[in-house]
């Protein structure tokens, strides 16, 4: 991932991730946390930590994608669930840990149709980057025990997402120390501001890539934009040969 690319996605997911505690700071974190995120190669982790390198792809090589839903589990979730089962599509969720505490019941069917798990903090704080090292710890690690309790016993959670994308050093390694690594993506169709659905349809279109990761919301406010969407992209995505596939761990 060339730096320029990482400084355009991350100013992209700056600004791509809303939710409803969301604070309308997102664009002024978006240069800090882009400089800081692509010099943080060096972080130490401690021995059989996952990489503090923020994946950018599907972990299988080939004509695959990557679906991940960010800022559930909410009242769209389960027509989510519905299409990616028509379609036998594997996706990753990007869970708040107060929604996952809160609606366990998803969490649970989630798990059980064959998908994975991502922390995505307690209550989406944004920016991140500017609140306490202890607190970012907590949104972290406290995150990861609520969806890891709404899951149930064996639930595994290997992903970290910051909200709206705001990675720095300094929450990623307190995710690689809690066994999770950063997660970003390659594909942003801003469905969280309801552009229509045809909209996120033709962006989803026009940049995926084999390997791709692709970023939609179910959760953070009414997402049937999102479910039409999908309604259209899986279908589309299987006609043009791509695989259903994790992020690269
Ligand atoms: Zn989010």
């Amino acid at each position: 991932m060339q730096n320029s690319s990482s400084v355009r996605l991350l100013r992209r997911a700056a600004l791509g991730c809303a939710v409803a505690v969301s604070f309308a700071l997102a664009g002024v974190g978006a240069g800090t946390s882009a400089s800081a995120a692509t010099g943080a190669g060096a972080q130490a982790a401690p021995v059989g930590a996952p990489s503090a390198s923020i994946a950018y792809s599907a972990a299988t090589y080939g004509r695959t994608v990557a679906l991940t839903f960010d800022d559930g589990p909410g009242p769209f979730t389960g027509q989510v669930l519905d299409l990616l089962a028509r379609y036998h599509a594997q996706a990753t969720f990007c869970q708040i840990g107060n929604q996952a505490a809160a609606n366990s019941t998803l969490v649970k069917r989630i798990l059980a149709d064959g998908h994975r798990l991502c922390d995505h903090t307690v209550d989406h704080p944004q920016p991140m980057g500017t609140l306490p090292h202890a607190t970012q710890v907590h949104e972290i690690t406290a995150a990861k025990e609520m969806i890891s309790k709404a899951g149930g016993p064996g639930t595994r959670i290997r992903w970290f997402r910051a909200p709206g994308g705001d990675f720095s050093p300094e929450n990623r390694r307190i995710a690689v120390q809690d066994g999770l690594r950063p997660l970003g993506w390659t594909v942003d169709p801003r469905d969280w501001s309801r552009p229509g659905a045809a909209s996120i349809v033709a962006t989803v279109k026009r940049e995926l890539r084999p390997g791709g990761v692709v970023l939609m919301h179910d959760g953070g406010g009414n997402r049937s934009q999102t479910v039409a969407a999908l309604r259209e992209l899986l279908p589309w995505m299987t006609r043009q040969g791509y695989r259903f596939s994790l992020p690269a761990s």
